[in-house]
């Protein structure tokens, strides 16, 4: 199964990946985790991408998409993945399209967590990583809408929206079977 979630910054995308990767047994791949992977690692890409994490500014797409097509390229992804913060911009989603009509395969499913403003800024808020301060939050809030909202309508046609407020259990549980509905 290849699927690819889709959500505001605090939407808790990350935490439902884990689980729904473990379910469904395809690779969790999160563009954020990767960067921050780097950074942690002192990389030269981790060199080049710390201001725009430290900014809530999009890394370009350039370093991005070199990443992700190398990540793809690793055998575990052959039988699906989950994808986690990418594609993020139209322009992305129209390079995964090329990846992966190269190798004869598509996407079964974009799954949107949809979650009000005011509530993923107090989860964020709460959680105090790095790039969590109420600036840098604001401004991701902001990259999200005008810069990844629009995926919505780009993948209209395989997107399954779930309502993202509740229990991590009860979230899962509505992602699941949101999937098993779509197929
Ligand atoms: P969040 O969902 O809370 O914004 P992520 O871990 O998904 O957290 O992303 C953190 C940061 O990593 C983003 O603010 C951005 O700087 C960078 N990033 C992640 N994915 C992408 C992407 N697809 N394109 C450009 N930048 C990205």
């Amino acid at each position: 199964m290849r699927l690819v979630l889709v959500g505001p910054p605090g939407a808790g995308k990350g935490t439902q990946a884990q689980i729904l990767s473990t379910t469904l047994g395809v690779p969790h791949i999160s563009t954020g985790d990767l960067f921050r992977a780097h950074i942690g690692g002192q990389t030269e890409l981790g060199r080049e991408v710390k201001q725009y994490l430290d900014a809530g500014q999009l890394v370009p797409d350039e370093v991005t998409v070199n990443m992700v097509r190398e990540r793809l390229d690793e055998q575990d992804t052959a039988a699906g993945f989950l994808l986690d913060g990418f594609p993020r911009t139209t322009a992305q989603a129209d390079v995964l399209t090329g990846l992966l009509d190269a190798k004869g395969q598509r996407l079964d499913a974009v799954i949107e967590f949809d979650v009000p403003e005011d509530v993923v800024v107090e989860r964020l808020l709460a959680r105090g990583r790095e790039d969590d301060k109420e600036d840098v939050i604001r401004h991701r809030q902001q990259v999200y809408r005008s810069e990844t909202a629009p995926l919505l309508a780009y993948y209209r046609n395989i997107l399954v929206t779930i309502d993202a407020v509740g229990s991590v259990q009860e979230i899962s549980e509505r992602a699941l079977k949101a999937l098993r509905a779509s197929e």
